[in-house]
């Protein structure tokens, strides 16, 4: 380019101290925005030799802005959840419960027991202080925590069928939340999966048919975000531990959202709980700790002693150990379910099981407040809805709920729920026909009273 181009293009030191990049400066160290501001005008340099205009100044202030802001903003922000989807992934699943929180801060805090025994004065194991509490919550004899489900099935399908053979029916071989593949999983433990029966009917004999030497594991998994209808058949948990006994062969369940509860007796529909798979004699059962038991990331295995022993010498587990903050949260939330508080204590649980009438008059109530807030800039109802447990549990599964629906007079209502995601406290609700609606089932403490400001700022 020639020499009178470049003379536009500002000093590294004029563009450092531009008011623009005063905010960077004063939150990051010099030599990060230098080598920023080096950066685009080097690039500015190679696109003017291109052939390319020469950037003004402000657009060069704001292309280093724009590289600098993943450095200035903070990432995981709180949001209001109010799509009323109780365990939404993308939301974090389940909040944990106040003791939870406390149990954690105080193990984030300070030093603990962790890999040490009171008693004794030696080295203890982290995995020995939470078997207890599962053992007691779900009849099994031995537990074990992991980082998060997908850990779990992979150490098992590693320990008992590396280089072997694992036997799962084409009619549950699930995808969850788009990265967890069972084939996959299995194909990463060393593992050869054999599929046996068809989409929709498995048999007992098509799993007795497909024994060899080689096979190494039984397993079953709850199709948990899918149902398949129809003409079906599948071999139940006590049928496939019963092939498993009579084989000499281990049998394990992915049970995905890992219930604890029977919650028929709040209006919902029958969700296999661990007790369940385990006293239908499978030899384990692995399930997720921040699905509907309502606790921090975690996988637990539970199940027979001669099983989980050899997850516990496998080198795997060292990868795939928790840390002291998860044993924490996850400690304090089993403990609440020691008490029949729990369906209080646990906000998954609380959520879940709502009565109708609760959530009827927190939609009044919190229509009547955005009604006084938001004035004529929307029009603001209430109607009876349905929410989603979410992650996995009761797939196509309504549970009645009142939610507030508003209708933006000027905005559109994609508009609106644009501007609700870019507030100050990000509001995450669902847009149908054609109003935003807010479902009080999945909203904590505290939101109820923080919403009419955050609307009304959306609405302008
Ligand atoms: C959710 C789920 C998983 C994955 O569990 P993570 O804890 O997210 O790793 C695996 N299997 C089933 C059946 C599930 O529902």
């Amino acid at each position: 380019m020639p020499n009178s181009d470049r003379r536009h293009l500002p000093a590294v030191h004029r563009l450092v101290s531009d008011p623009g990049l005063s905010e960077a400066v004063a939150a990051l160290p010099a030599a990060i925005v230098t080598s920023h501001v080096r950066q685009a005008l080097a690039d500015a340099r190679a696109a003017a030799a291109g052939g390319g205009s020469v950037p003004d100044t402000a657009s060069l202030v704001a292309s280093v802005r724009q590289a600098l802001d993943p450095l200035l903003t903070v990432r995981l922000r709180q949001v209001i959840n109010a799509t009323g989807i109780v365990l939404n992934t993308n939301l974090g699943r389940a909040p944990l419960p106040r003791a939870a929180v406390d149990a954690l801060v105080t193990a984030a805090s300070g030093y603990s027991n962790l890999e040490y025994d009171l008693a004794t004065g030696e080295r203890g194991s982290r995995h020995d202080h939470l078997a207890p509490l599962i053992t007691a919550l779900t009849g099994a004899e031995a537990a074990l925590v992991v980082n998060n489900n997908a850990a779990a099935v992979l150490l098992v399908a590693s320990a008992f069928a590396s280089g072997r053979e694992i036997i799962v029916s084409r009619g549950q071989l699930i995808e969850i939340g788009g990265s967890f593949r069972l084939p996959d999983v299995i194909a990463m433990s060393g593992a050869r999966l054999v599929e046996v029966g068809t989409t929709n009917k498995t048999y007992a004999s098509d799993y007795v048919r497909a024994l060899t030497p080689e096979t190494g594991l039984l397993m079953r998994s709850h199709t948990s975000n899918y149902r398949i209808a129809g003409f079906t058949a599948d071999v139940s948990p006590a049928a496939l531990a019963l092939i498993g006994r009579e084989h000499g062969i281990p049998t394990c369940e992915d049970l995905g959202s890992g219930q604890l509860l029977d919650l028929t007796g709040y209006g919902l529909p029958h969700e296999p709980t661990v007790g369940e798979s385990l006293s239908a004699g499978l030899d384990l059962v692995t399930f997720s700790g921040d699905k509907l038991l309502g606790g921090p990331q975690a996988g637990i295995i539970a199940g027979r002693r001669s099983a989980i022993d050899p997850l516990r010498r496998h080198p795997l587990l060292r990868a795939l150990r928790p840390d002291k903050l998860t044993l924490a949260a996850l400690a304090s939330t089993l403990t609440l379910y020691l008490s029949p508080d729990v369906i209080t204590t646990v906000p998954t649980v609380r959520m879940l099981t709502l009565s109708a009438d609760v959530l009827a008059e927190t939609a009044t109530h919190l229509a009547a407040l955005l009604c006084e807030t938001v004035g004529d800039r929307a029009t603001i109802t209430v109607q009876a809805a349905t929410s989603q447990a979410g992650g996995g549990s009761w797939p196509g599964t309504e549970l009645p709920t009142t939610i507030v629906a508003i209708a933006p007079v000027t905005l559109s209502v994609t508009k609106l729920a644009k501007r609700l995601r870019a507030g100050r406290l990000p509001v995450i609700g669902r847009i149908q026909s054609d109003q935003l609606w807010l479902d009080p089932r999945t909203l904590m403490a505290g939101d109820v009273a923080a919403l009419p400001a955050l609307v009304a700022e959306a609405l302008g």
